[in-house]
């Protein structure tokens, strides 16, 4: 590492909040599926900035239309129309299948919008405001209150209780599970279609399928968080488009701006005319002018791009070649994931090789202490997968 580098790394743990361990490497500039640091070095990159990059750096034709639309103008407020707005409106609940959509910065929001939502939902139906939210164990959906404590890893709520409201967590793919939970003031289930942080595990078609049809026969609202697994990640444009399922409400963010701070949460008709209205939800940014340019073009990108054919093919090689890989060692446990969001579970800590990786030029992420996460960007190619292959063989 360059004393420049080691001299601004010792300026960020004096002025930023250290609420992370970050890895000692200070990133300038990206292009394709590689990453440069400031001393000029490359990485192949499997994270994509945790799921963000889906069409890679420096795409052209995406700079481009967020250039132009910087330089008409990048806010206006909710008060009034704006055209990139009603384009990335229109093109995203298209690509969902859902009918209408709230906008906003990021993940977290978009699970705050929901869960509004779903109560309002159920307040307009009883009247009352005393309602119970499902969730799942080792679910991530975020760090602002709400989200929080809907997020089924203790540690990460326990210092900040009491969160809001009445949550209980099921256990992930055991419908039985959430059953005994189900009580007459249940107003909502929220889980992700395939958990992220929680360790890379896909809902199993009887549970997902299993949670619809106790939520359609008791009108009770089904929330899908998609803010990692969905934009093409598992080779639909969502994951929950692999089922034979239909959310109410379904949360997106990370890949859906491609790069800007972008989230959304997108509801079906029937509970959009019966939820939430005018003076009861709102953002300054949420679906600002800048943000709408990025959804527009993202959006346009991906069918140009055919990005979820690409995921489906490079999703498939990847998984081969990590089966061949968990087959030959003994210290990897279990191999789990959908399309280009793959987990390898090892019998230790997976620490040391992501810091090895990164050493070597190739940035990994974990998901939990034992599983190493494969999240990179959507356009990889088989030879991408390939040298990552190499890189990550010398680290083991
Ligand atoms: C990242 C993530 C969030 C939170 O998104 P932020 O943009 O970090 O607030 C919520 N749910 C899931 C499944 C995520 O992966």
């Amino acid at each position: 590492m360059s004393e420049l580098m080691k001299d601004y790394i010792d300026d960020a743990e004096k002025v930023l909040l250290h609420t992370y361990n970050r890895y000692q490497v200070v990133l300038e500039k990206g292009d394709g599926v590689y990453l440069e640091d400031i001393d000029g070095k490359k990485y192949l990159d499997f994270c994509s900035g945790i799921g963000v990059f889906a069409l890679g750096y420096n795409v052209k034709a995406y700079n481009d239309a967020l250039k132009a639309q910087i330089d008409k103008i990048t806010h206006t407020s909710n008060y009034y129309y704006n055209i990139p707005a009603i384009n990335a409106a229109k093109k995203l609940t298209k690509f969902a299948k859902m009918d209408r959509v709230f906008f906003t910065n990021s993940g977290a929001e978009a699970v705050e919008g929901a869960i509004k939502a779903a109560v309002k939902y159920a307040y307009n139906k009883n009247g009352a405001g005393d309602y119970e939210i499902i969730a799942m164990d080792h679910s991530f959906h975020g760090r602002t209150c709400g989200a929080l404590a809907i997020t089924g890893k203790q540690a990460y709520r326990e210092p900040f209780a009491p969160l809001l409201g009445e949550f209980k967590f099921a256990e992930f793919n055991n419908l039985e599970s959430v059953k005994a939970l189900i009580t007459d003031k249940t107003c909502a289930i929220i889980m992700e279609t395939l958990q992220g942080e929680g360790g890379i595990y896909p809902a199993s078609k009887e549970f997902i399928e299993g949670v619809n049809a106790i939520c359609k026969e008791k009108d009770i609202v089904l929330i899908l968080d998609e803010i990692q697994c969905g934009m093409g990640r598992t080779g639909a444009n969502y994951a929950w488009h692999n089922y034979d399922v239909q959310p109410d409400i379904m949360t997106t963010a990370k890949a859906v701006g491609g790069g800007v701070p972008v989230g959304a949460f997108l509801l079906t008709e029937k509970v959009a005319q019966n939820s939430l209205v005018a003076g009861d939800h709102g953002t300054t940014y949420g679906g600002n002018p800048l943000a709408g340019a990025a959804i527009d073009k993202t959006m346009d990108l991906f069918e140009e791009l055919k990005v979820t054919d690409n995921v489906k093919e490079v999703g498939a090689y990847l998984y081969e070649k990590l089966e061949e890989l968990a087959s030959e060692r003994d210290d990897i446990v279990d191999r789990r994931g959908l399309g280009l969001m793959q987990g390898l579970e090892f019998n230790k800590p997976v620490g040391d090789i992501i810091a090895k990786a990164i050493d070597n030029g190739l940035i990994l992420i974990n998901a939990g202490a034992n599983i190493i996460r494969f999240l990179p960007p959507l356009v990889i190619t088989k030879k991408d997968v390939d040298d990552m292959l190499v890189i990550l063989k010398q680290c083991l």
